[in-house]
């Protein structure tokens, strides 16, 4: 067990002795960040729930796996969730420490990979033998059932959801039946606990053209009253003292208001993410407040409505001072905007409406703080195949905002924003190279020159004009005619109906009406 950690509850005590199949679950991060994330946890439970199979956990910070100080050679089968870019530097220096060979031939130990990065499989392929593309509940049993009995990796590529190099896999979608039984529930040495994660929902229905979940994990799926429910009794029965709210848009769940006050009538406290402004009411606000959260966040992404067009936002001026304003009167007079600089055809005015943007609701009354990233191309989205801003173009639009927003700026570092992109818009024959960046420090000059010296163009893949080679590994569903009209509709500023009001047959839905 790390050493940040006085105490854990929800976890399996089992004898590894007793196990035909040991498998061990990475999450490339530290503890805490891994008790907060729910896919790392279901993986955990999922494997743990296959007859024969013991599943122990391994966080950046654990000495041996965090039940019972096993190495992780000593471990059968090694899964992994790769939530953000960078977790693949991080997975890969957690194997070489422990002595695991990084190149997936002559290994022992089946390496399997799964989580949003693997939406682009193409730079994972040195060194993960199946990558799991979708959602895990079934994969994950499936993947451990066949090497139980005896089935090698070059078996791994027959189950659904499921790439492996030089394949081909279709996106997996659970109908969201599955929950754990239990969630790790830990105590930290600064008093803190962490919360128990309760998902809402599943993918969405609006369809933002930068946004990976959103056309990756469509259709939106909702989970039904009485799970989410029993949940949060769950929830007060483990001794969680707070509750976090995952999904892509909560207050979307036709039953939000209803859950939400449960968990305050249960005596717990609550976290959100981000919400639409739009689905803020007089009523929401009041429950928000009663929850105890003293701060909101919102994801206007630009207040240029020809920019949020663009990315088939709606143009939220109004509805961002409308909630202001609800929320204050309920007493909560903090607020978080969440905004991107960088995206295509950005202007000087785009900015400037930006910045009107925290002015104007800042002079309604509330205290603003603006959180800025920039703008990341994600595989399989409308916006695959726009160029990234050069690092000194988002540098000097964030001082633009810093200037004129009067408000409190805070940015991601263009370099972060540059390995994301590099790692997420890999092309064909990248895995060489990111292993090889994987043997230095996670810097985007290590990257550059690794990508070089495998003959590829950083320069091209980030700021040029480049493919989808990922289309051909992974089939979303979505269909390729469907994304070029959105990508057309992008550049023209033209948006696009959510799938609440209107579907447009993307490709996704068996019911589709455009097949
Ligand atoms: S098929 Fe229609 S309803 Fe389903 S995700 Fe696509 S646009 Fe939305």
């Amino acid at each position: 067990m790390p050493r940040r950690v006085l105490e854990e509850g929800g976890f399996y005590d089992r004898d590894p002795r007793d196990y035909g199949l040991r498998v061990a679950v990475i999450y490339p991060g530290p503890y805490e960040a891994a008790v907060n994330s729910l896919g790392h946890q279901i993986v955990y439970y999922l494997a743990n729930s296959v007859p024969g199979v013991l599943a122990e956990r391994f966080t950046l910070d654990s000495v041996g796996s965090v039940e019972s100080g096993l190495n992780l050679r000593e471990f059968n089968v090694i899964i992994a969730s790769l939530h953000f870019e960078g977790q693949v530097h991080t997975l890969l220096s957690m194997l070489r420490e422990a002595g695991i060979p990084l190149r997936r031939e002559g290994r022992d130990t089946p390496v399997v990979v799964g989580g949003p990065v693997t939406a682009n499989p193409l730079p994972l392929e040195g060194f993960a033998d199946a990558v799991a593309v979708g959602d895990g509940e079934g994969t994950v049993q499936e993947i451990l059932r066949i090497l139980l009995e005896g089935g090698g990796v070059e078996d791994l590529g027959s189950v659904e959801g499921v790439y492996t190099p030089g394949g081909r896999a279709r996106f997996r979608r659970s109908p969201l039946t599955y929950l754990p039984e239990g969630q790790i529930r830990a105590r930290l040495p600064n008093g803190k606990q962490n919360p128990f994660l309760l998902e809402l929902s599943r993918g969405c229905s609006h369809g933002c053209r930068f946004c990976l979940l959103g056309w990756t994990q469509r259709p939106r799926r909702d989970r039904p009253l009485g799970q989410l429910m029993s949940q949060v009794e769950l929830a007060k029965e483990l001794g969680f003292r707070k509750v976090y709210i995952i999904g892509s848009d909560v207050l979307g769940h036709p039953k939000a208001l209803d859950i939400l006050q449960r968990v305050i009538d249960e005596g717990l406290k609550l976290s959100l993410p981000s919400l639409r402004a739009d689905m803020v009411t007089a009523e929401m606000a009041e429950v928000l407040r009663a929850s105890g959260l003293r701060k909101v966040s919102l994801a206007p992404e630009t207040g240029s409505p020809r920019l949020a067009a663009a990315i088939n936002k709606r143009s939220v001026l109004e509805e961002i001072l409308e909630a202001s304003e609800l929320l204050k009167a309920a007493g909560i007079r903090e607020l978080k905007l969440y905004l991107m600089v960088g995206l295509p055809g950005e202007a000087k005015e785009d900015l400037s409406a930006t910045a009107e943007l925290a002015r104007l609701v800042k002079s309604a009354g509330v205290r603003v703080e603006l959180s800025v990233s920039q703008f990341v191309p994600k595989p399989h989205t409308p916006l695959q195949l726009a160029p990234m801003a050069r690092p000194d173009a988002y540098r000097s639009g964030v001082r633009y905002l810093r200037a004129r927003a009067g408000v409190r700026v805070k940015a991601v570092h263009p370099g972060r924003a540059a390995l994301q992109g590099l790692v997420s818009l890999a092309p064909r024959g990248s895995s060489a190279a990111v292993l090889e960046a994987a043997e230095g420090p996670y810097r985007l000059s290590n990257y550059f020159r690794a990508f070089a010296r495998w003959g590829l163009n950083p320069e091209r893949i980030l700021y040029g004009s480049r493919d989808a080679p990922w289309r051909d590994a992974v089939d979303t569903g979505v269909r390729d005619e469907a994304l070029q009209a959105e990508s057309e509709r992008a550049e023209a500023g033209v948006t696009t109906p959510s799938c609440d009001e209107q579907c447009w047959g993307c490709g996704v839905c068996p019911l589709s009406p455009h097949p």
